[in-house]
């Protein structure tokens, strides 16, 4: 990005070029920082001029990402990237809500399946409990007949028959108890897992309708706050020189609130590359100054700028 800025600002000189092709190029480094101002050198070898970047190069465009000749205070900037920091952190806010508000409903959905899953568990536990209990009492009913019997055998071999199979039921009952009380103690489990689910479901209804309330009553306030913040945004971008506004307009389209970076100390605050001296030199001289390494455009902190 930086460097189309750089060609796109050295293009009159190439065309100058061209309309005197005798001439080479040169330029005069600028010790005291200032305009590197541009003047021919007659009678050099054609070959020479072929490279327009290359001859007018002053010590400071020999740096990567550094345009040498744009100017812009670093309180500008610092006010740019606060807004476009504040920008950012209400489009985050925005965005927060609804997500907020959809992973409550997940989660209520989520539970109302176990509620319903717990629901038909407890269903099935009942009727299996119902199902034991019958048979249970079906076969008390017919040990009660066979006892009614015993007494009308009509033989020896008929009376121990009615005995055996007396025995029988009460052995298979006693099994048939053990299974009933399991039944039922397996209906409490279930009736206590349905209602601990119940009362989470409860629980994070009320927690998503608490969260959709806020966020409703939020989203206008933080929607005017954006409004306002992104008129305060076109306010401080006129107070940018025209050089550097394509620049900037395409890294903040781009990258938002990391088209800007603090220096701090000597390192670029966006990606924490450290800087040479060169660079820091032209930051104190209010230059327009691209990290060579994240590409933001850096800036001083408070205090630290030529006129502060
Ligand atoms: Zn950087």
């Amino acid at each position: 990005m930086h460097v189309s800025g750089f060609f796109r600002f050295h293009n009159p000189t190439a065309a100058r070029h061209e309309s005197f092709p005798e001439d080479s190029l040169a330029a005069d480094p600028q010790p005291g920082g200032e305009r590197a101002d541009i003047r021919y050198v007659p009678a050099a070898p054609f070959q020479n001029i072929r490279a327009p970047c290359a001859t007018v190069t002053t010590q400071e465009s020999n740096q990567p990402g550094v345009l040498n000749l744009m100017t812009v205070t670093a309180e500008a900037l610092r006010e740019l990237h606060r807004i476009h920091r504040q920008l950012a952190d209400l489009r985050s806010r925005l965005e927060r809500g609804p997500r907020q508000i959809k992973a409550g409903e997940a989660s209520v959905r989520k539970l109302e399946a176990e509620v319903q899953q717990a629901k038909e568990a407890l269903q099935r536990a009942r009727v299996t409990a119902d199902e034991k209990q019958l048979l249970l009492k079906s076969r008390e009913d017919r040990i009660e007949d066979l006892r009614g019997k015993l007494n009308s055998a009509n033989s020896n071999v008929e009376f121990q028959a009615f005995k055996d199979q007396i025995a029988a039921d009460e052995q298979a009952n006693l099994v048939m108890q053990d299974e009933v009380f399991e039944a039922l103690e397996k209906i409490d489990e279930l009736n206590s897992a349905l209602q601990a689910t119940n009362e989470s479901l409860a629980t994070v209804q009320d927690e998503t309708a608490k969260i959709r309330s806020r966020v409703e009553g939020e989203q206008d306030m933080l929607n005017s706050e954006l409004q306002r913040v992104q008129a305060e945004l076109v306010e401080a971008e006129k107070n940018l020189p025209a050089d550097i506004k394509a620049d900037y307009e395409r890294m903040a389209k781009a990258r938002g609130e990391d088209a800007l970076a603090k220096v701090e100390g000597d390192v670029c605050g966006g990606c924490y590359q450290t800087l040479t001296t060169q660079m820091m030199n032209l930051l104190y001289l209010s230059r327009a100054v691209f990290c060579p390494s994240c590409g933001a455009m850096m800036y001083l902190a408070e205090g630290r700028g030529r006129d502060e």
